[in-house]
């Protein structure tokens, strides 16, 4: 039986975080990426018998933070759970997550555009594993236990995402939330940030959910997406030809374009969950609570419309510059530094993001301080160097920390100001170009785009073209 029902998608996320600690979550051992295999451990992240863990405090207010910032209630006495399985990556045969009682509950996100609520269901504190790392050519598997015990929050949606570009306006939405709290840099690319995506299709305009499907391993939102796309399109070709989704994790295969079924879906149960009992229970107080409320700063989707309002920018302007607290600050500091904020705007959006993508860097990476980025502007817009110079001034700023006034001093990048200065090179350039000038008179007036030229070459580049043109006329009329 084949049908030609449509189908509509529907979309929960799994969202884990790695937390910006410096030491783990349940012993003293630094957090520090890219250290030589097993060199960041202790018998409590290796799960030796007779370790005990200690819950860092860090981790706990950084929890609180990110439930804060999502609307999330805090359960008053969470706690931590084990879920048991086996795994090389795990040594304790468990993993200490929350199941029970999770930091935090019934939470939302307000999606911007459509304004739509989206549920989050919980967020949880847990310990990441270790990481299996397969070498081929000695056919053998290595591991490496850094990474294990190094503190997760996930960030479980509501079933509540209805296509793959609200799927990643939702991460996206979450991402920036997160980093403006500063518990997080949730980089993707560097594996901070990671999302499984559960997909269901259903009959347009049904109410009731279908059988879903969780798709892991997706490192991008590019993959993200695609990943949406394929699996809604699979599902809805089996229902159409009468056979049933089987609840399953697919893993996603970027280079393929496709999921391929990875194992049947396990079951809480399979798990055996039960509160550690190596850990209390953890009273939340109300006074601290109070207080980590206080010190959240002012969140992305606020920003960006006040943004917009005070500085007169573009719904685009305002959403790029607010998709990082740091290029939020650079931009307001550099804004009041200068008193041009859209100058400022247009400088950061063009030249600095140009070079963070040229080096694929963050603006934070960077280190530019917004005093020195509003004189490049000033300066600019001042017409006092031309915008090609504030190009190079800002690339020696980044590259060499050099300062803009003492760079455009010594390498000569004033323009020419003087207007007796640039009438003399005018009138050299009309007396050595007889023809071209000759060309102008007899209605080529394409020839003066050429003069400008000449004027510039002669003036090496520091002449204002707009002045030139304006004194070309004058002259080439009389
Ligand atoms: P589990 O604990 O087995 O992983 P949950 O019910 O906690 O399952 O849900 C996990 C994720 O799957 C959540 O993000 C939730 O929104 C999503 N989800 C649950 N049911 C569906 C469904 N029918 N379609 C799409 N997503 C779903
Ligand atoms: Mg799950
Ligand atoms: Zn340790």
């Amino acid at each position: 039986m084949v049908n030609s029902m449509t189908y509509e998608t529907i979309i929960g996320l799994e969202v884990h975080i790695e937390l910006a600690t410096v030491t783990k979550i349940f012993c003293g051992c630094p957090t520090l990426f890219g250290q030589p295999p097993n060199t960041q451990c202790c018998p409590v992240c290796l799960g030796l018998p007779g370790s005990l863990p200690v819950l860092n405090r860090t981790v706990l207010l950084y929890s609180l933070r990110a439930c804060l910032a999502t609307g999330c209630s805090i359960t008053p006495l969470t706690r931590f759970d084990r879920k048991n399985y086996f795994y090389p990556d795990l040594p304790k045969a468990y993993q200490i997550t929350q199941w029970y009682q999770p930091v935090g509950q019934n939470g939302q996100l307000r999606l911007p555009g459509s304004g739509r609520l989206i549920g989050i269901r919980e967020i949880h504190m847990e310990e990441d594993a270790g990481k299996l790392i397969h070498d081929d050519e000695h056919d053998c598997t290595l591991i490496d236990y850094n990474r294990s015990g190094v503190p997760l929050l996930e960030i479980v949606s509501q079933p509540e995402l209805r296509s793959a570009d609200e799927a990643l306006l939702f991460l996206e939405t979450l991402r920036r939330t997160l980093i403006f709290t500063g518990i997080s840099d949730c980089r993707m690319q560097e594996g901070s940030l990671r999302a499984d995506v559960n997909v269901s299709v259903r009959p347009a305009g049904s109410s009731s959910l279908g059988t879903r499907t969780e798709i892991k391993n997706l490192s991008s939102y590019k993959a993200i997406g695609r990943a949406i796309l394929s699996e809604s399109k699979r599902q809805a070709d089996l229902l159409r030809s009468g056979r049933p989704v089987r609840q399953e994790t697919r893993r996603w295969d970027e280079d393929k374009n496709t999921s391929r079924a990875m194992r049947s879906k396990e079951e809480a149960g399979d798990y055996r969950y039960f509160p550690d009992p190596d850990l209390a229970v953890i009273p939340i107080d109300a006074d601290w609570l109070q207080s980590i409320r206080a010190s959240l700063p002012e969140m992305p989707g606020a920003k960006q419309e006040r943004f917009r309002a005070m500085y007169a920018l573009t719904d685009h302007e305002a959403d790029l510059l607010t998709s990082d607290p740091v290029l939020a600050k650079l931009f307001e500091d550099a804004a009041a530094l200068s008193g041009r904020a859209k100058e400022t705007a247009t400088w950061i959006m063009g030249e600095l993001l140009q070079i963070c993508k040229k080096r694929s860097c963050h603006p934070g990476d960077l280190d530019l301080a917004a005093a020195d980025l509003a004189t490049i502007v000033t300066q600019v817009a001042e017409g006092r160097i031309n915008r090609g110079s504030g190009r190079d001034v800002l690339i020696a700023v980044v590259d060499r920390g050099a300062d803009p006034v003492a760079y455009i001093r010594k390498q000569d990048l004033h323009l020419i100001d003087q207007p007796d200065e640039l009438e003399k090179l005018v009138a050299e350039t009309l007396r050595t170009h007889q023809q071209a000038v000759f060309d102008f008179r007899s209605g080529k007036e394409k020839t003066l785009i050429y003069l400008v030229g000449q004027v510039m070459r002669c003036s090496k580049g520091k002449a204002d073209p707009q002045a030139v043109t304006a004194l070309l006329k004058e002259f080439l009329q009389n």
